[in-house]
């Protein structure tokens, strides 16, 4: 039987099993699929498993496995590629009202205060903890992240595991009803009145440059932000 889970919009793909699985029931099947999994070569390590979500576009999500001996600034690194950078803005978590940030500022007594990304996650993170991330201090795209499990396991390939992410939405474009692959980036975020396919982009009389390819990311339609290295941003696009 065909899941009709697959047609909701905060399902997701979890990426051990490749099911389509609801945002609600993720961190469940996440528990069982990872003690299923075989276990790698490799000496075993502490993994964090950590939901991160936007904070006002909650449909965005993943799900991703992270040694806990790893830094802030890693994670940083790793959701800058994955969801965010666009032109190398600045960027900080804050947790336990403490700012970590990309490049700390500090003012004299009274001033703000802020501490380096170069601290060890466990140092900082326990199960359960609720914190966020902001990139972007002007056109601001804020996250909330949450530590949902720990687990030994071996880390994969040196990189940032994504477990589990939201299925890309579809848009349908405004003039013709095709499937939309640019929006108008004139409005500052993804507004659905505001989506084209390719041939009735280069039909608009919008700015050229203003077009901005829809991705699977929080922070689309958002200043220049193209997507990640695996979505496509080709001139055909564009
Ligand atoms: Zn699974
Ligand atoms: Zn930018
Ligand atoms: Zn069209």
């Amino acid at each position: 039987m065909k899941k009709t889970a697959a047609k909701n919009i905060r399902s997701g793909e979890c990426f051990i099993c490749h099911e389509s699985i609801a945002k609600a029931q993720i961190t469940r099947h996440l528990g069982k699929c990872i003690a299923a999994q075989k276990p790698l070569a490799g000496e075993a390590i502490k993994m964090l498993r950590l939901q991160i979500e936007g904070r006002y576009l909650p449909d965005y999500w993943m799900q991703v496995a992270i040694p806990g001996a790893w830094t802030l600034d890693d994670l940083d690194s790793f959701m800058r590629e994955t969801w965010l950078e666009c032109c190398g803005h600045l960027s900080c978590f804050t947790i336990d009202g403490t700012r970590y940030a990309y490049e700390p500022f500090n003012e004299s007594i009274l001033g703000r205060r802020e501490k380096s990304m170069d601290v060890k996650l466990y140092k900082v993170l326990g199960i359960g903890a609720e914190f966020t991330h902001e990139y972007d201090y002007g056109s601001t795209t804020d996250l909330v992240l949450r530590v949902v499990g720990a687990y030994e396991g071996a880390a994969v390939s040196g990189d940032v595991q994504i477990l589990a992410r939201n299925n890309p939405f579809k848009f349908a474009c405004v003039d013709c009803g095709k499937p939309a692959k640019q929006v108008n980036a004139g409005y500052g975020w993804l507004d659905p009145k505001h989506c084209y396919c390719t041939a009735c982009a280069k039909k608009s009389d919008a700015d050229e440059g203003m077009w901005l390819p829809i991705v699977n990311s929080p922070r689309v339609g958002v200043c220049g932000y193209c997507g990640d290295a695996y979505d496509e941003c080709t001139e055909d696009d564009v």
